[in-house]
């Protein structure tokens, strides 16, 4: 590939001592590093960056890193903040939204599970992304744009100071210091700032699962597990399912397939422990028999072609949080330095972006003399709300993968709700100037309260529900209102217009929520009045809390305002589909 030759070239210099001071210092050369890295010398290009990895070659494509599938935030940020546009359209994977199966009997035949797909917006596109290529690419262009972005050499110690900070390093026996004003913080899971200043300590999200994963050589389609015309025949040509982030999912764990441009395709369970314990995952042998209990179509792929497997890694337990992300003292944590959630609708990149953007706005405004103190907790303050919300989609759901009917809602509303708020700011550029966050906190508020509201209700829905329904796709398609919320990431809008779009989007999910309210509550004993009007953020299946929630409410919305604000929205419902509800 043209891009390794070249990148090569620069390798020469690679492992030269770092020394000297710098505005700077970026711990760690992976995708957060070196992302930050270029943003940096893109915005503020005369600012003096140092970035160094403890490893000491170009990365291998394929079997590296996990991270491979983005989604829309992640991959604007990637494209068009970091510049990095030309190369995922020529040597990385476009993507077809995520794609999610749900269990159908003992899961041998995938065209029994209920499908549902993200639309996947011609504009709003995003990426399957080879790390190991990606990384090498960011790497030589870190360096192209002037930042001095070295391999080898293993950060030691920091020592932070009042006027600079002290970066202990050393390759090989041999050490080295340099200085910098600010430390960028990017060590990955080796979270060297976290630990050395205890701001992981007493931090529990509460969400406690693992992943173990391979690269296969060589790929896999899962198409070619059926003949079933009808069901190849439900997507324009054959061939291009796989192009999704595809996941299969069942109570307690959920799998991905992400095929990547280079050839191999990622493979990789997460699974919470109290369905799927840690030792059935731990070891490649026993995650392929653990394959060929849950995932027999997938075993029965992979049990031939263990030639082909080229790597096998895992995580335990691998959600953390940090308590401080951006400090007045002069330092950062991004990435997977600071926290880590859930790899399900793949946020990792979201947070990369997030937590590299706001790096760059204290660093470059406070190089250029100004005061952040008060920015710097504005900042850890959104980054924590934004995680914490974040955290109640995973939190104690994974039992939720059974349940068809009750996914198929979850997932429309979790990514509408995604759509329509942050993903709409962030993808024209709203998301960061403290006076458009503060702006977005208002118009996103309800939409803010509803989401661990609707959660709670996902919850006791299952509780209540759990029809094994079989035999339909839902490729949303009629749902106007979520096709809508989609595109306006990638539409032009400016000014007012980005957050019209977004109070608009808002209104739909009220209804949504209404809707899948109504639908729940079809299965309690008493259901309540279709006709009266409901406030939206009041909702639950707690029919003794209602009256003090507030639940019924004359400003409310109705069943039938919200089906004529939700044209298409029977698409979602399983039964109206015609989906089969199998025999237990
Ligand atoms: C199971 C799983 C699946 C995931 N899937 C996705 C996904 O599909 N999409 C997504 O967006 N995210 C995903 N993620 C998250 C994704 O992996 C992370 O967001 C991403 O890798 C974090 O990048 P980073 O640069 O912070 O860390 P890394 O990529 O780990 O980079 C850290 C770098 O620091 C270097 N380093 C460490 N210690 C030192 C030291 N002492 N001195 C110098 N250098 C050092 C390392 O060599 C490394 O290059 C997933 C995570 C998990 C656990």
């Amino acid at each position: 590939m043209a891009d390794d030759r070249s990148a090569s070239m620069l390798e020469v210099k690679a492992i030269d001592a770092p020394h000297g001071h710098y505005d700077v210092a970026i711990l760690g050369g992976g995708l957060a590093g070196l992302t930050i890295a270029l943003q940096l010398k893109r915005e503020r290009p005369e600012t003096r960056v140092l970035v160094t990895d403890k490893r000491t070659e170009p990365a291998p494509e394929a079997a590296f890193k996990v991270g491979e599938s983005s989604v829309e935030i992640g991959a604007y940020y990637y494209r068009e903040m970091v510049g990095m546009r030309d190369h995922l359209e020529r040597y990385q994977q476009r993507k077809l939204g995520l794609r999610f199966f749900m269990p159908a009997g003992d899961n041998s035949d995938i065209t029994k599970r209920v499908e549902f797909c993200t639309p996947g917006h011609l504009d709003a596109f995003t990426h399957q992304i080879d790390r190991g290529r990606f990384e090498n690419e960011l790497f030589r262009r870190a360096r192209k744009a002037g930042a001095d972005a070295f391999r080898g050499w293993r950060v030691q110690d920091v020592s932070l100071g009042a006027d600079n900070h002290t970066i202990l390093m050393s390759h090989e026996g041999e050490e080295c210091i340099a200085t910098a004003r600010w430390v960028v913080d990017a060590s990955g899971r080796a979270n060297i700032l976290r630990r050395k200043l205890g701001v992981g300590e007493g931090v529990d999200t509460g969400h406690h699962c693992n992943a173990a994963w391979i690269r296969l050589a060589g790929g896999l389609d899962f198409e070619d597990w059926t003949d079933d015309e009808e069901w190849l025949g439900r997507i324009p040509e054959k061939g291009l399912r796989i192009h999704s982030t595809s996941h299969l999912i069942q109570p307690g764990y959920w799998l991905w397939l992400i095929q990547l441009e280079s050839g191999p395709i990622s493979i990789g369970v997460c699974a919470d422990p109290r369905f799927h314990p840690w030792e059935e995952i731990s070891s490649f042998d026993a995650w392929m028999e653990w394959m060929r209990r849950n995932e027999p179509q997938l075993h029965a792929a992979l049990d031939g072609r263990r030639a082909d497997v080229l790597d096998f890694l895992r995580v335990q337990d691998y959600s953390y949080g940090s308590t401080r992300f951006f400090s007045p003292d002069r330092w950062t944590l991004v990435g997977e330095a600071g926290a880590f959630l859930d790899a399900l609708y793949s946020p990792g990149s979201d947070f990369i972006a997030f937590s590299n953007t706001f790096s760059c706005e204290l660093i470059e405004r406070e190089l250029d003399g100004e005061d952040v103190t008060e920015l710097c907790d504005f900042y850890n303050d959104f980054y924590l709300a934004l995680f914490n919300t974040t955290a109640h989609l995973y939190r104690d759901n994974f039992q939720l993968f059974g349940n068809p009917q009750v996914m198929v809602a979850k997932f429309v509303f979790d990514s509408s709700t995604y759509f329509s708020g942050i993903g709409n700011a962030w993808c024209h550029e709203r998301m960061r100037k403290p006076e458009d966050i503060d702006r977005l906190y208002t118009v996103l508020g309800p939409a803010i309260d509803m989401l661990p509201r609707m959660q709670e209700l996902f919850r006791d829905w299952h509780a209540l529900e759990n029809t094994p329904f079989e035999g339909v796709s839902v490729l949303p398609k009629a749902l106007a209102p979520y096709i809508q919320a989609q595109a306006d990431m990638a539409h032009p809008a400016e000014g007012e217009e980005v957050f019209e779009n977004s109070r608009k989007n808002v209104e739909y999910l009220k209804a949504l929520a209404v809707w899948i309210f109504h639908r729940a509550a079809r299965n309690l004993p008493d259901p309540p009045d279709e006709s009266r009007p409901i406030n939206p953020l009041a909702i639950s299946l707690h029919p003794e809390r209602w009256e003090a929630d507030g639940l019924f409410s004359d400003d409310g919305i109705s069943l039938v305002q919200a089906l004529e604000m939700l044209p298409g929205i029977e698409e979602m419902d399983l039964q109206k589909r015609g989906a089969v509800a199998a025999a237990v």
